[in-house]
């Protein structure tokens, strides 16, 4: 097929030579982190792309995550879903929150709002849900719940970059949105994150907890944390935002090529749109159903042996890592269509610089194998 492997994900990289002034600026400026020029300019560049008032960048997502719940005072009990990457939970954990898990929606693979209301108790002060694969979650409902409860949401948004909703930026609702600039996100930094915020006053806040919880040259307010976003990282974002609009049309493509493609093909569930005005197809999962001839897993190995390496995001599910498959919560009775969809989903490879050929080669060989297998039961009866 391909003579190099070809992974679910790969960074997108402008040309070097685009890069060098930048560097030039700050070996000269030899201004290299604590807010300089360019984090100043990667925040108020990102708020006019995002459609955003506010952000507070940090040095990747997951202090991001955890500054988050720090800042919002959030303790006790934190309703969030199995079906993540494991940094969702774990900014509970480093908070000595105890994560409460509830089941997800089968369509949008989100949390599922129906099933929030049985998990509170009177220890619950927040939900933390996650817009997978950057499909919206269904945030009327879950601010409705938390208006009730009075309950703070924090939504992780590492998959939602750029999304948006009939109204605007996907990254407006909730108390706080967190994003990822990781190297495998839509949009990178090498590592990175931030904190989409409401008002300057929060804002404020966070950026004091991201800078060890100082507010001015001698007063400490809080025991803060060092998650401040570097020149270099800063000025490659700079760099990034001018590619992103190119780097999400590639993407858009490639979708388009696997839902055609994969159309119709029999056990193969490609995900609908969940609500999303603008897209950033920032993965590209399918549901490897029960009426496919082969496993999910059976398909990933197949798939390797050709030289494609798809991710089973997410498998495990966070529920079942060993701290947290005691909690109460963690359960499998209490997730099944969590436990069904960390058995069928498989990421494959989506990124600006995939070939269009290869995305072909890959439907093609999942659409044969339905067939070989076919005609080989047929053989044997
Ligand atoms: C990538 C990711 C994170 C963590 O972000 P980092 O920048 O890698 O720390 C958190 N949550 C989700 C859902 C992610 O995909």
């Amino acid at each position: 097929m391909s003579d190099k492997p070809i992974y679910v994900t790969q960074p997108y990289l402008p040309p070097l030579e685009e890069f060098i002034p930048y560097l030039e600026q700050i070996w000269e400026s030899k201004f290299l982190t604590n807010g300089g020029p360019f984090h100043e300019q990667l925040e108020k560049a990102l708020c006019e792309f995002l459609g955003i008032e506010h952000i507070a960048l940090f040095t990747n997502g997951t202090i991001a995550l955890v500054t988050a719940l720090q800042a919002l005072r959030i303790t006790g009990e934190v309703i969030t879903t199995p079906y993540s990457f494991v940094a969702t939970s774990h900014s509970l954990l480093w908070n000595g929150i105890r994560p409460v898990f509830v089941d997800i929606d089968p369509n949008t693979l989100n949390l599922d709002p129906e099933k929030i209301e049985a998990a509170i108790t009177p220890q619950t002060t927040a939900i933390m849900p996650v817009h997978c694969y950057g499909h919206p979650c269904n945030v009327d409902a879950i601010q409705k719940i938390a208006d009730n409860y009075n309950l703070k949401v924090i939504y992780d948004a590492a998959h939602a970059f750029g999304v948006q909703d009939a109204q605007g930026s996907i990254l407006r609702h909730g108390d706080l949105s967190v994003l990822s600039f990781h190297a495998t996100k839509v949009f990178n930094t090498f590592e990175g994150g931030a904190i989409v915020c409401p008002d300057a006053k929060t804002k404020l806040r966070i950026d004091q907890l991201k800078n060890f919880g100082y507010v001015n040259e001698i007063t400490v307010v809080a025991p803060g944390i060092n998650g401040k976003m570097s020149e270099f990282n800063s000025a490659f974002g700079l760099l990034q935002l001018q590619h992103i609009d190119k780097a999400l049309s590639k993407r858009k493509e490639i979708d388009k090529v696997y839902r055609d493609r994969l159309k119709g093909v029999p056990g193969i569930r490609c995900m609908n749109k969940a609500g999303e005005k603008v897209a950033n197809y920032s993965y590209f999962p399918v549901l490897v159903e029960p009426d496919y001839p082969i496993s999910r897993d059976e398909l990933n190995q197949k798939l390797k042996g050709i030289g494609i390496h798809p991710r089973r995001y997410f498998y495990p599910l966070i529920s079942n890592y060993p701290m947290y498959r005691g909690l109460p919560s963690a359960n499998r009775e209490n997730l099944p269509l969590a436990t069904i969809a960390a058995q069928r989903v498989l990421c494959l490879p989506i990124y600006p610089d995939l070939n269009l050929s290869v995305v072909e080669e890959i439907t093609t060989f999942i659409k044969l194998l339905t067939k070989q297998t076919i005609s080989s039961t047929e053989h044997h009866r």
